[in-house]
């Protein structure tokens, strides 16, 4: 067998996975894991695809059984241990070897490392679709030079996920950390159209008094129309099942506290750091966090009283809501990845990005097709602004309204539709209320201000002169 130019350091979940996706699609590949055992147990249990891996017992086995120039894809915890292999590959590997970071990493640390004078070229990828995703198509959001990801397309479109032409789910974002980065906002965006799903339940179930056989086919019929997502079409599946060791549906017997490995965390304070408003992912991670606080809960509800009441919207109502909120969450994001991509001086392709996140990742969805149409007419204008979602907008914002008014009515906590409706109603209003902002500004702190008629504006006439 010819020697493999690509290889993969570790075979946990994902890499694994990874690894046996890349042999499936016709390339060699070599491996090493740091417990020796689990490598050769990966290569036991590959079936017919064994015959492509080639595993090794140390990083200088591995490297040595490749070809040059070599391609190492590291699939281990994102932090330090990416560091420390760097650190091991270094005096193994030549200038035209490519390290690929394939983690979860925080794009500061891939800019970081992209600009160390490492001795190989070094690429960092967001990689989504979890480990289905990662053995048979995710979507890879891959940052570096373009001459890496010219090297490395063939590899990554075969193993991606595709959409229904056929278009591999794999491109470059844009340069250093700018895979990384766009991984991130992925992930914001997965919390809040978790988050956005997890409201609209909440009220069919306390509000409309809808047991979880019954809000099952409203999520499945949803998933039929515009609304039609991954995350619909399984939020339908969890609503359906009962419960297999107890009884009654499953979904009444899950513990309502969310896990959360941090990457939404990342989007809310990079949000802030860019000043980029995403209001409805932050308030999605606060969600999350106050569904960890359960005994704080149940005294909140012993002090306070019953929980939500009866709420007057219909199913079509949470529908439009949902649609208008999901509009407004990506919008958000979109946005956001414009003030990065000026922060740092990355050429994000906006079509591009959307086009990835159709396939393969937990967000794909069918609204991402319009999405991508939308952008490459006018990828720096806000999505809200695009005469399509303007459309859409126009019609299911009257629902989001009386979703989120009779909500807070009635005591459904709705943070993330409340969220995307506030902020919208901030950037459909010419005249803000921040004048008073600055008036109060320039009171206490002679901070200035400017006029509307442009004239030289000295203090107001509450300077002490
Ligand atoms: P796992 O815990 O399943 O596997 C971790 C792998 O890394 C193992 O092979 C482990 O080796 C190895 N490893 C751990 N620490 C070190 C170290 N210090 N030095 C060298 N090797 C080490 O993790 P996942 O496969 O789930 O995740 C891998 C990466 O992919 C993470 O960055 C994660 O955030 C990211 N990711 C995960 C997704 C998921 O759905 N799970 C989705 C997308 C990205 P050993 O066998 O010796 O313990």
């Amino acid at each position: 067998m010819t020697k493999p130019q690509t290889g993969l350091i570790g075979l946990g979940t994902m890499g694994a996975a990874l690894a046996l996706n890349i042999a499936e699609k016709g390339f060699p590949i070599a491996v090493w894991n740091r417990t020796t055992s689990v490598t050769h147990a990966f290569k036991a249990d590959a079936g017919d695809l064994a015959v492509r891996i080639t595993p090794t017992d140390s990083l200088a086995d591995l490297v040595a059984a490749m070809a040059p120039p070599r391609a190492i894809i590291l699939m281990v915890p994102a932090g330090p241990a990416v560091d420390d292999m760097l650190a091991a590959l270094a005096p193994l590997l030549d200038k035209d070897d490519l390290v690929i970071d394939a983690g979860n990493a925080n794009f500061h640390d891939t800019n970081r490392r992209s600009a160390a004078s490492l001795p190989f070229r070094f690429m960092g990828i967001g990689v989504s679709g979890g480990e289905e995703g990662a053995r048979h198509g995710p979507a890879i959001m891959a940052g570096g030079t373009a001459a890496d990801w010219a090297r490395m397309a063939p590899v990554f479109h075969a193993i991606a996920a595709r959409t229904e032409d056929g278009t591999p789910c794999a491109d470059q974002m844009g340069e250093s950390g700018a895979g990384h980065f766009v991984k991130a906002v992925h992930n914001g965006i997965e919390y809040a159209d978790m988050q956005m799903i997890a409201e609209v339940y909440g009220v069919m179930r306390d509000g409309l008094a809808m047991p979880a056989p019954q809000i099952a086919p409203v999520f499945a019929k949803w998933n039929q129309g515009t609304l039609k997502s991954y995350l619909v079409e399984i939020s339908a599946a969890v609503a359906a099942a009962t419960d297999p060791i107890g009884k009654g549906p499953l979904l009444d017997m899950i513990v309502d506290a969310a896990g959360q490995k941090g990457t939404g965390r990342w989007t809310a304070i990079e949000a802030q750091n860019l000043a980029a408003p995403i209001p409805v992912i932050e308030a999605a991670v606060m969600a999350r966090n106050v569904s960890a606080r359960r005994d704080e809960r149940a005294k909140g509800q012993a002090l306070y009283g019953p929980g939500p009441q009866t709420a007057s919207f219909t199913l079509e109502d949470l529908e439009h809501a949902l649609i208008a909120g999901k509009i407004l969450c990506y919008a958000q994001g979109f946005a956001m990845m414009t003030a990065a991509a000026r922060e740092f001086g990355w050429a994000l392709d906006m079509p591009a990005i959307a086009r990835v996140w159709r396939a393969g990742c937990i967000i794909r969805s069918a609204m991402l097709n319009d999405m991508a149409t939308a952008l490459a007419t006018d990828p720096a204008r806000n999505l809200m602004l695009a005469p399509f979602f303007a459309d859409h907008l126009r019609r299911s914002l009257p629902s989001l309204r009386r979703v989120v008014s009779s909500g807070a009515l009635n005591g459904h906590g709705l943070p993330a539709l409340s969220g995307g409706l506030a902020w919208f109603d901030l950037m459909r209003t010419a005249r803000g209320t921040a004048n008073m902002i600055q008036g109060q500004r320039d009171f206490f702190g002679l901070h200035g201000f400017k006029r509307l008629d442009g004239l030289d504006a000295p203090h107001g006439p509450w300077a002490r002169t």
